[in-house]
């Protein structure tokens, strides 16, 4: 199984389920939606790169500021760095 099909396996709500399986499930499908790579965010001006999901700058997401990490360090976000996605401003 594809983890985006786990994903939309996990956000079925069944009739049985309880409170704690519902949240369960739900923190289940955000650690597996950190698990898909997501693009890079790059500021168009000077090249700096972030974190797609928590904004967390170079020093987080690549190892002295030049080689890239798969996983941001602060959250855990998996990267793509094949597919830059370029803002004109720094992420807030
Ligand atoms: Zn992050």
């Amino acid at each position: 199984m594809e983890l985006p099909q786990a994903i939309e396996e996990l956000k079925v709500e069944y009739l049985g389920d309880s409170f704690a399986i519902a949240e369960a499930k739900k923190i289940a499908v955000a650690a597996i939606e950190k698990q898909i790579p997501k693009p890079v965010l790059v500021v168009k001006e000077g090249l700096y790169f972030f974190c797609p999901c928590c904004h967390a700058d170079d020093e987080e997401i690549r190892y002295d500021y030049c080689v890239p990490y798969d996983y941001c360090t602060k959250c855990g976000q998996r990267l793509d760095w094949e597919k830059r996605e370029y803002i004109d401003e720094w992420p807030h």
